[in-house]
């Protein structure tokens, strides 16, 4: 049932302070203002650019910051400027197109340096009073040296659910959904609420449905801009299927064998449905 993911924490170590290391740096670059990621050619980890130094990159960051080691191996998240030359064998591509290609610890570590880059070029002043923030020792948050406020890195959860019934699955298409593609309900938790909370209220707003048991299924980073999806497994309780027209156009259920077109793999949208269709496939008619 649960998602079964190995840790990225296996391979990658978080770290603020720089230790010294034989291996070249690796160098998550995106272009300022952009998720585009610099990429090389070859495959895996080697994609990333290496360096001693980012200079040796072709180009002086507009900011860095460093992540820690993957694979034992000193890895730094770094801003191109707008007009930055791209150094020959590499390109800038969008990392949301990177996701079914890209290894998945690469990908989420991807994602991290994207996350904190865009933060910290957005998050340059104290809300409260205006002065310019500095970067705290011991972790990712920033703090004002004038009134002392701490600001973190902003992270969105959102809630995304497979509803069953009778061994059916409910699909859900909204209108930019590309090729009739059909996924499941989902949506930002709002403040005050539980997940489980939130998963009903999406639920009951955008399919009109009522919800028995929901169980935690596993979660995924989002980093466009800055979410953390949190998928569960709900079963229905009630209620006739009312899309509510606006963020769902069209809903039905569905059985393991006529699914329709479905989300990528990689999102987690599409681990679910792949584990319901595993869970469920075969049984025919499968209900208790
Ligand atoms: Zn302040």
């Amino acid at each position: 049932m649960l998602n079964e993911r190995p840790s990225i924490y296996t391979r990658y170590v978080p770290s603020l302070i720089v230790e010294a290391s034989e291996r070249p740096s690796y160098w998550f670059v995106y272009r300022a203002g952009t998720d585009k990621l610099l990429l090389g050619e070859n495959p895996g980890l080697d994609a990333i650019p290496a360096a001693a130094r980012a200079e040796e990159l072709g180009f002086a960051p507009s900011r860095s910051l460093y992540l820690g080691t993957l694979d034992g191996a000193p890895c730094y998240a770094a801003e191109a400027p707008e007009d930055a030359l791209v150094p020959a064998g590499t390109e800038f591509l969008s990392l949301r197109s990177l996701y079914e290609i890209m290894d998945e610890d690469l990908f989420h570590l991807a994602g991290r340096a994207l996350q904190l880059l865009s933060w910290d070029s957005t998050h340059r002043f104290c809300g409260r009073c205006g002065t310019t923030l500095e970067r705290a020792a011991n972790d990712h948050s920033k703090v004002c040296p004038n009134c002392g406020l701490s600001h973190y890195p902003r992270i969105a959860p959102a809630v995304i659910t497979a509803i069953l019934k009778d061994g059916q699955i409910l699909l859900a298409r909204a209108p930019h959904f590309p090729n009739n593609m059909h996924g499941l309900i989902a949506g930002f938790a709002e403040p005050g609420e539980t997940l489980e909370d939130c998963v009903r209220r999406e639920t009951m707003e955008e399919v009109g449905l009522t919800l028995g048991e929901i169980r935690y299924f596993g979660s995924q980073q989002w980093p466009f801009p800055h979410s953390l999806m949190i998928g569960f497994v709900a079963e229905y309780a009630g209620g006739e299927i009312a899309v509510d027209g606006e963020e769902i156009e069209h809903a039905a259920w569905f059985g393991p064998d006529n699914l329709p077109n479905i989300p990528p793999k990689l999102s987690i949208a599409r681990k679910i449905i792949d584990w319901y269709a595993e869970e469920y496939g075969g049984r025919s008619g499968a209900s208790s």
